[in-house]
């Protein structure tokens, strides 16, 4: 997708096959009328990488005007960039004019461009991986930046001079990192120092693509690779808004390869602040920094909540570790045990097969409507009276319906100082 156009809404296909195929059809279409036309970008590189790409880019030597005589109904949105979205087969595709981009002002977006060939446009391009065009007709790939030599060697280089590069568009270093961690290549170590160099600074790039990109990076199974880097390179302190730590991310390395944003970022936040009290602030800092939703938030408080609680399994009464083992986020907190502390994760997971032998979540015996009936009057008590008597129950202490009436009754009297019959 072209990176002026982040905000536009897309039709995407059903199938890798069916994206190419659209894909196709419009470059023929295009090549048809006489105009030089490509693959560009991500999809190439994907190509070559032997993943079947989603999302095609498409550039051309016509312009935009000339893009609208062929696809009247094409959108203009960024057309002053060159960039026209095309629909085929239910699906948008970005088809984009050769182009070089002017002068960056604000570290993110070029102040204009001008359309050009398919060499400069290869050229304003962020990495040599990403710098290829594919000629799908032909079955060639055209590389004008060492691209191809760079995916066989698994390298990760800026085009151009890095330094330039970079200064021109900071989010390109949270991009360098990404690509690294999911490919697993090596930044060139040209490219890493420039990243070092302009690390504390990410102006231009608001919090909301730094946690986007960072989504995008802890939610994939190389997660840990993607934080090892960050810090190492010293972007962590700008993107969290807190001091560099190089301490290793064991605990987000470890993580199984299907884990959620939330559950990364805690296990991130125990792995760079292990000997921290309060973990909490450290969230409500990082919610900020990186334009958390409340949903992702109030996951990663129940992780770390849970985690915390977790740490004191051994003196925890049956009740409390069957309604630590279910509560929503407990699978979370135990994989980040299990990373963390192996033989552990093991008592613990033993402990809960015990467990739900006898039930870890059973269906209460008894609820509020059954204390009322006798006369317990509907306060906040009530919940009091209930939590006591389902901790019997989870306990195995009671065992009916019976038990758990006679159960509340005591537990009342306690707490209301009165008798109830
Ligand atoms: P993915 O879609 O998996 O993130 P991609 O390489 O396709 O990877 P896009 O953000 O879709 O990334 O961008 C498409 C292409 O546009 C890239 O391959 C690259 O050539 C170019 N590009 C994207 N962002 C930038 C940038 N910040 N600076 C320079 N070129 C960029
Ligand atoms: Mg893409």
């Amino acid at each position: 997708m072209d990176p002026l156009l982040r905000k536009e809404k897309r039709l995407t296909p059903s199938s890798p096959i069916d994206a190419r195929k659209g894909a196709l059809e419009v470059l023929t279409i295009l090549r048809d009328a006489g105009f030089e036309t490509y693959f560009a970008g991500g999809c190439v590189r994907d190509r070559l990488l032997s993943t079947a790409p989603t999302e095609y880019d498409i550039a051309t030597a016509a312009t935009p005007d000339e893009i609208r005589s062929i696809f009247p109904k094409a959108k203009n949105v960024g057309e002053s960039f060159g960039v026209m979205l095309v629909r085929k087969n239910e699906t948008t595709y970005d088809v984009a004019t050769f182009r070089s981009d002017g002068e960056y002002k604000d570290h993110r977006h070029p102040t204009n461009v001008t359309f050009t060939d398919a060499k400069h446009d290869a050229m304003r391009r962020d990495f040599t991986i990403n710098g290829l065009f594919e000629d799908p007709i032909e079955d060639k790939i055209i590389d004008f930046v060492g691209g191809k030599e760079d995916l066989e060697a698994r390298i990760i280089r800026a085009i151009g001079d890095p330094h330039q590069r970079l200064a021109d568009d900071h989010l390109r270093m949270l991009r360098a990192v990404r690509f690294a961690a999911y490919f697993s290549f090596s930044v060139e170590a040209e490219t890493a120092e420039a990243i070092r160099e302009h690390a504390p600074h990410l102006s231009g790039v608001s919090k909301e693509r730094i946690g986007n990109e960072l989504r995008r990076m802890l939610s994939h199974q190389n997660r840990g690779v993607a934080a090892w880097e960050l810090q190492y390179l010293g972007l962590d302190v700008s993107i969290l808004g807190e001091g560099s730590i190089l301490t290793a991310p064991t605990r987000v390395g470890r993580l199984p390869a299907i884990a959620d944003f939330p559950t990364a970022l805690a296990a991130w936040i125990i792995d760079r602040h292990t000997s921290e009290a309060n973990l909490q602030n450290i969230a409500k800092n990082w919610r900020e920094q990186l334009l958390l939703s409340n949903r992702e938030f109030s996951a990663l408080q129940e992780i770390l909540a849970l985690h915390t609680t977790l740490g004191s399994w051994e003196s925890l009464g049956i009740a409390k570790m069957k309604r630590l083992a279910s509560a929503d986020r407990f699978p979370s907190a135990l994989a980040i045990l299990q990373a963390e502390d192996r033989p552990m994760f093991v008592f613990v997971k033993q402990a809960i097969s015990k467990l739900l032998k006898t039930g870890l979540a059973p269906e209460p015996f008894i609820t509020g409507d059954d204390l009322v009936a006798i006369g317990i009057p509907s306060t906040p008590d009530i919940g009091t009276i209930l939590n006591g008597v389902y901790d019997a129950q989870l306990e195995g202490g009671i065992t009916s319906k019976i038990d758990a009436m006679a159960l509340a009754k005591v537990i009342a009297a306690d707490i209301l100082g009165d008798n109830i019959t």
